[in-house]
């Protein structure tokens, strides 16, 4: 039986798995169903985790070290899928996996992050991997001098903007408000940014295209006028969704306290409502969605799950 099984290896499982493991639990495994990092590997550019100081530093730069420091200290990871946790009546919980194989161990900390939301929009999935995409670093690349538009007007629209632009001809950014919810010195840098367009008060209403990929946008404002913008690739930045489908139960009910919008209810120290069972990172209620907070949280778990599979141990 693991002392600790860790669902997730972004920056709040990598972390939990550092402290577990150099804190003393002597079988954790991190469970991450593909490349550790998480999202943060899809960015182009990190500059606020402290002491990263390294100029146009990428998310997948960043975090190579985060497994291979872990490691260091023993711990395993498996490249697995977790479908479903559960819970035993001696208190000790099941991790099921894609494979149809089991693990049991004696805490658990969840660290599924979150994924990238869909806006809504006529074509968005008939067009999505043929010229949407929500991953800039991923696909920027396709329009390099070209033209794109991208929807959304929160931080990851912000920065995507900048990066997009060094490699775009033009970015159109189409926003449904007249004010952007990101960070101050990010939108300065956005309007001033010669060959970015802001398009306030506005929705695509249509992706256009032909057998090939997008075409174009058409693009909807809030008086009801229109426009079409002749760009073949448009980047959707609209927020994201909790990965919490590990926790729901074979009657379709949580395994532990959740909020209306699917985020795990925890304490400051990641308790969740469920003993020897925590939710950390971006799966948290109030969350912060930032690197570092998500990586705090790993920790404050895994000094949790130490202290409990002690109790349980020696009762
Ligand atoms: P995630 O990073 O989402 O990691 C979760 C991991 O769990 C993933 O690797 C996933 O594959 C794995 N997983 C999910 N379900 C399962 C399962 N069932 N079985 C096995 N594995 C599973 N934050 C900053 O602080 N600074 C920034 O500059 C910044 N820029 C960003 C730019 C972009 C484009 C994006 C998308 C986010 C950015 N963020 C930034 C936010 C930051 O990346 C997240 O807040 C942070 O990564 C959350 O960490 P996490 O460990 O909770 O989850
Ligand atoms: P977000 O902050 O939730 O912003 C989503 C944006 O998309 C908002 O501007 C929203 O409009 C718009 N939107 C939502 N649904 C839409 C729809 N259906 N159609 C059109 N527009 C829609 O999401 P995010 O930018 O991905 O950021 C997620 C979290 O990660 C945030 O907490 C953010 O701070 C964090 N993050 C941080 C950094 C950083 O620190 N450098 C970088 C990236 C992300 P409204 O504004 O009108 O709601």
């Amino acid at each position: 039986m693991l002392d600790c099984a860790i669902i997730g290896g972004g920056p709040a499982g990598l972390t939990a798995g550092l402290y577990t493991t150099r804190g003393g639990l002597d079988d954790v495994i991190m469970f991450e169903k593909g490349m550790p990092g998480g999202q943060i590997t899809s960015s182009s550019e990190i500059e606020n985790y402290p002491g990263a100081t390294a100029r146009n530093l990428s998310g997948m730069d960043f975090m190579i070290p985060w497994l291979e420091q872990c490691q260091r200290f023993g711990l395993k990871h498996e490249m697995s899928e977790v479908t479903r946790v559960s819970r035993n009546e001696d208190g000790t919980f099941v991790i099921h996996k894609s494979d149809g194989t089991t693990n049991t161990a004696k805490s658990v900390i969840v660290a599924t992050g979150s994924t990238p939301k869909r806006a809504g929009f006529i074509g968005e999935d008939k067009y999505f991997g043929r010229g949407v995409s929500t991953c800039a670093t991923c696909d920027g690349f396709f329009y390099k001098g070209k033209e794109v538009a991208i929807v959304g007007g929160g931080d990851t629209a912000m920065e995507e903007a900048l990066y997009l632009a060094k490699i775009c001809t033009k970015v159109y950014i189409i926003h449904r408000r007249d004010t952007f919810r990101s960070a101050p010195n990010t939108i300065e840098r956005v309007k001033t940014t010669p060959n970015i367009e802001i398009l306030f008060n506005a929705s695509p209403q249509e992706v256009l295209g032909d057998a090939m990929g997008v075409t174009g946008i058409r693009v909807v404002f809030n008086d009801g006028s229109t426009r079409q913008i002749d760009a073949p690739g448009l980047f959707v930045f609209v927020g994201r969704d909790v990965n919490n489908e590990v926790l729901i139960q074979e009657d379709g009910s949580f395994l532990c306290e959740t909020n209306n919008a699917g985020e795990v209810i925890v304490d400051i120290n990641m308790n969740t409502s469920i003993p020897g069972l925590y939710a950390t990172g971006d799966l948290r209620i109030s969350a912060p969605k930032q690197v570092v907070s998500a990586a705090g949280d790993g920790s404050i778990a895994a000094l949790q799950a130490i202290a409990y599979v002690d109790k349980i141990s020696h009762r």
